[in-house]
């Protein structure tokens, strides 16, 4: 299998970069190259650098370039300019591969190389890296050898064509990631809830990697991972669907054995030709039926759960014994006072901060495993370790299943797999991010999604205002969804560390924890003003790394440190609903769901925090004897006011305003005076008054102290 990929690289590589090379007859190849990927392979000006792959999504969003550098280089952002690629970066690019593409490279190694080496150089089209365009093709390769051996027949005899299904679109979806992360106890929370989360992460990949091996394929052909959602191209053959439904079966045993009903792997594949990947006849549109057939089959599994056996097997669990688990309320698998899994947690949070490799072994574990999950014929011990530790495991000859490093590559371990884990933390504890906090000690909890991210997904890239379908679909395909994920992926669980960290950019470190942040979602928790400043962090950078092309609207609730976690995350969730109905979204919600807070994030930047924020502060900076108590009056005033114009009471408000006035001699007059006709003019308009209410809470909150 890792010279099946090798081949591919080598002839894709050799065939984007000098189209017209002489190659050894390679039928399946040049199909791929030719027939499937016609508009990627020619080769252009081979000075252009690459276009980002949001250049066409929602929307043209040209003459944005990304500059030459690699994944864990850290955040680079689209930039404006005509540069040149150097002359000699492919050549040079392509003579650091060389010594990869011998065939006895693990295929992850190879993948994490090419990555490194191609993700900033365009292949022929523009706004598709090299690195997708070689990745996808030797999927795409794998796919086809596989499918023609399986037949017993050769290509050379019977060529490809365009509409033989050699493909399985495949796809899995997690139910249950929510309720799974948030039942925790109050004590140690935080630390729980995060290694809850990258439990459930890690184990997506495991799944996936397994997949993978039982169909005899690699990583190449993992479209796309994250947020407890999979998306992969097989080869349609009995053996493999067999395979993925045998694991299924087998992973969701294992679900149900371990943790009941609560988490369940829903999934689903379709059959898929040559040209539904790339939308031909466009005007049958068959790209999104494609997903459309597997969300449905997803969707059927979801609706279908168990086997009558598994059935069977779920009634016979233990729900005997009259003690429970403390954090989940299980009754059975308890050591001491919390169930063995609850258990693991707690002891993985302390590791998952430190330790970047997780050592995965189908062998005698060499030490106590962190945890045990199914493999395709066995079980796979998962060791949470570090660089060193693992060399010595892979010295003493045990052999690994599988190395994942997470956010980083060490070469001293051949094969591993490089995993990108958004999981930034000040601390771990949220009693000391809540101390962080300027004016009230109050913990923030912001909860971010990406707007419209599933439409995006599937017709992002549709042109809009033409009635020819070649038009409007012209850039519909699986290499630029691919592309597109990829992104996601970086940014979600990437990227977000350097934006939050503050490496991005050169800004102060924020006193937040990430609890979750995958697909496209983010949940974090802080110091209440920190979480405000890594919401706006998190927002802007969206915006400029996808071109202005996605946005997205959240929402962020205060509590006390001690408040119920799993409640805080519901009403945040409530939150982040109010700013998504907003029209046009992109939006953020405040403190309470019952309230008016909501905004769009330029009304609330310019005109909440900016106008506002801004006026109340320079008036309390320069009348630093003036109390919090008016303010509360005037906010009270303000608040009574039901919805119309104009009805704050006008007599009372006039007498709070005029109580803080100053004497005619004072210096500070001029100032008082261009408050209190703001103050004036912003009661009488519904919306100035709703800004100056929000304003009003930002500016009592910063200033109260403890
Ligand atoms: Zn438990």
């Amino acid at each position: 299998m890792a010279k099946m990929v090798c081949d591919s690289v080598r002839y894709h590589l050799t065939k984007t970069r000098s189209p017209s090379s002489q190659t050894a007859e390679n039928p399946i190849a040049d199909f791929i190259q030719n027939i499937l990927f016609p508009k990627v392979s020619v080769s252009g000006d081979q000075g252009m650098p690459l276009a980002p792959v949001f250049t066409h999504m929602n929307g043209e969003h040209g003459d944005f370039y990304i500059p030459l550098s690699r994944p864990l280089d850290g955040l680079q952002m689209p930039r404006k300019g005509t540069v040149r690629v150097p002359g000699d970066a492919f050549q040079k690019a392509e003579e650091q591969l060389q010594s990869y593409l011998t065939g006895q490279v693990p295929v992850d190694t190879l993948l994490n190389v090419l990555e490194d080496l191609f993700s900033t150089l365009p292949a022929g089209c523009r706004d598709i890296s090299l690195y997708d365009h070689l990745k996808l093709s030797a999927a795409l390769d794998c796919c086809m050898t596989l499918w023609y051996e399986n037949r017993g027949i050769s290509p050379t005899y019977v060529p490809p064509k365009k509409d033989e299904p050699y493909f399985l679109l495949y796809s899995a979806d997690l139910s249950g990631i929510q309720k799974f992360i948030y039942t925790v106890a109050e004590s140690k929370a935080l630390r729980s809830l995060r290694s809850r989360s990258f439990f459930l992460g890690l184990m997506m990949e495991h799944y996936v990697d397994e997949l993978l091996r039982g169909c005899n394929l690699s990583r190449a052909n993992l479209i796309y991972s994250g947020g407890g959602h999979c998306y992969l191209i097989l080869p349609n053959t009995p053996v493999v669907e067999n395979t993925v439904n045998a694991w299924n079966t087998r992973f969701n045993d294992f679900l149900l054995e371990q943790f009941g009903t609560g988490l369940f792997l829903g999934h689903g594949y379709t059959c898929c030709c040559a040209n539904d990947l790339v939308n031909e006849p466009a005007s049958e549109a068959p790209y999104k039926e494609m997903f459309r057939r597997v969300s449905g089959k997803i969707a059927a599994h979801k609706m279908h759960r168990y086997s009558p056996a598994q059935l069977l097997k779920l009634n016979h669990r233990s729900t005997q014994g009259d003690r429970e688990c403390k954090v989940c309320g299980r009754a059975d698998r308890l050591t001491g006072d919390m169930c063995d899994w609850c258990q693991c947690f707690v002891n993985l949070s302390r590791k998952i901060q430190d330790q970047d490799v997780f050592f995965v072994t189908t062998e005698k574990s060499p030490e106590s495993p962190d945890f045990v999950l199914p493999s395709l014929d066995g079980q796979a011990s998962f060791l949470f370790t570090t660089e060193d530790q693992a060399e010595k495991f892979l010295k003493k000859g045990i052999s690994a299943r599988k190395i994942y490093t997470k956010n980083c590559s060490y070469t001293s371990l051949p094969g591993s797999t490089r995993l990108y884990v958004g999981n930034y933390a000040a601390s771990n504890s949220i009693e000391e991010l809540a101390r962080d906090a300027s004016g009230i000690c109050r913990i923030g909890v912001c909860r971010m999604d990406v707007d419209n991210l599933g439409q995006s997904f599937v017709r992002g890239f549709e042109q809009e205002n033409t009635s020819s379908p070649e038009v409007q679909y012209r850039y519909v395909n699986l290499m630029r969804t691919a592309a597109f994920s990829r992104q996601m992926s970086l940014f979600f669980q990437l990227y977000i560390n350097d934006i939050l960290s503050g490496n991005f950019r050169d800004r102060e470190p924020l006193s937040v924890a990430v609890v979750y942040s995958g697909g496209d979602d983010v949940f974090l928790v802080g110091a209440w003003d920190h979480v405000m400043e890594a919401a706006n962090r998190i927002q802007s950078g969206i915006l400029e790394f996808s071109c202005g092309s996605l946005t997205i609207s959240g929402g962020i609730g205060l509590f006390d440190d001690h408040f119920p976690i799993r409640i805080a995350a519901e009403e945040t969730a409530a939150l982040e609903d109010r700013a998504k109905e907003e029209p046009g979204k992109n939006a953020i919600s405040l403190f309470d769901p019952k309230q008016k807070h909501t905004y769009s994030w330029d009304i609330f930047r310019n005109k909440v925090l900016g106008q506002k924020q801004d006026t109340l502060d320079v008036f309390f900076d320069t009348f630093p004897e003036r109390g919090n108590s008016l303010i509360y009056s005037l906010l009270d005033l303000l608040r009574g006011a039901p919805e119309k114009e104009g009805s704050v009471n006008l007599a009372r408000y006039a007498y709070q305003l005029a109580r803080l006035e100053p004497k005619r001699s004072d210096p500070r007059m001029d100032c008082y005076r261009t408050f209190a006709d703001h103050m004036y003019a912003w009661a009488w308009n519904q919306e100035d008054r709703e800004q100056l209410i929000t304003a009003i809470y930002l500016y009592v909150y910063k200033n109260r102290k403890g």
